[in-house]
């Protein structure tokens, strides 16, 4: 309901922007999801650093650790002080005639909210997803508004009752269409390495140092589509996803995974993230 826009809080329906912000018609801009269980941040070092990496990627003069406590504001505004939530930023470049190159010296539009959000009980849910085309660009690592390819696979597994796709790149899996994907094979986790091909996911790094305290081994290789029969266990992790079991994968109408049960190394994961994010 309410909103910082354009440098004060206000109701979201009176927050209007210009037809030549960027980020409206070009899709000029980045964004950040933040988790807050019971009104305590996870992981907010590291979304502000993310955010500063996508804003100097795309020249945008912003700090993004300024924003820090409009963000903590944007809970209590929100009443969320002591719920699960997540606060949405985002920074579009701004107000500029159209041009493909963009201008000096425009002032950034800069959003921020809370919303609610459920993050309780995923450990009892498992995923049934779509194995697709990854449609998008050469620069995933930035964490851009321009959601085209995501929004057009995503769309595509939800018309099928599907909770998300599984995106592969040159018989390669990169990433889910906002989730990371992990894969465990003989007690051993993959996950594609950072780079361009995927968004440096913050619960992945999360995951990835709950999986060193365990003692179970990570590959940063990307996974084949081809070794996907020899696979005991999948799952996804994300902002708001937390870490979940992935049950079943189609693909071209046929089912090419099926696991009814989430499987033991997935539970043990879970156990110790449910640990850490509930003792904030
Ligand atoms: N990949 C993509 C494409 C995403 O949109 C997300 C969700 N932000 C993730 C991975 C997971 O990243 P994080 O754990 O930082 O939410």
């Amino acid at each position: 309901e309410i909103v910082w826009f354009n440098g004060e809080w206000m109701k979201y329906n009176e927050a209007k922007i210009s037809v030549f912000d960027r980020g409206f018609m070009l899709g000029d801009g980045v964004y950040e999801v933040t988790p807050f269980y019971e009104g305590k941040a996870f992981g907010l070092k590291e979304h502000l650093a993310r955010l500063q990496y996508s804003l100097n990627e795309i020249i945008v003069d912003l700090d993004a650790y300024g924003l820090k406590p409009l963000m903590f504001e944007a809970i209590s505004k929100a009443g969320l002080s002591q719920k699960d939530a997540a606060v949405y930023v985002q920074v579009s470049r701004g107000v500029a005639p159209r041009t493909h190159y963009f201008p000096d010296n425009i002032e950034p539009t800069v959003l921020i909210y809370a919303f609610p959000a459920s993050l309780k009980g995923f450990e009892n849910k498992q995923w049934s997803v779509l194995v697709s085309e990854d449609l998008r660009w050469h620069r995933c690592d930035i964490k851009s508004t321009s959601l085209l390819a995501n929004i057009k696979s995503n769309t595509q597994s939800h018309s099928l009752g599907l909770d998300e796709n599984l995106l592969v790149r040159d018989g390669l899996f990169t990433e889910g269409s906002h989730s990371t994907i992990f894969f465990i094979k003989d007690n051993i986790i993959y996950t594609h390495p950072e780079g361009p091909q995927i968004l440096s996911g913050i619960t992945r790094k999360f995951v990835i140092a709950i999986c060193a305290e365990l003692n179970i081994e990570v590959k940063e290789e990307a996974f084949p589509l081809s070794e996907l029969e020899r696979v005991d266990e999948v799952f996804l992790t994300g902002t708001t996803t937390q870490v979940m079991a992935v049950k079943e994968m189609y693909s071209e109408g046929n089912n090419i995974y099926d696991k009814p049960e989430i499987g033991p190394v997935t539970r043990k994961i879970q156990q110790v993230f449910i640990q850490k994010t509930r003792s904030l």
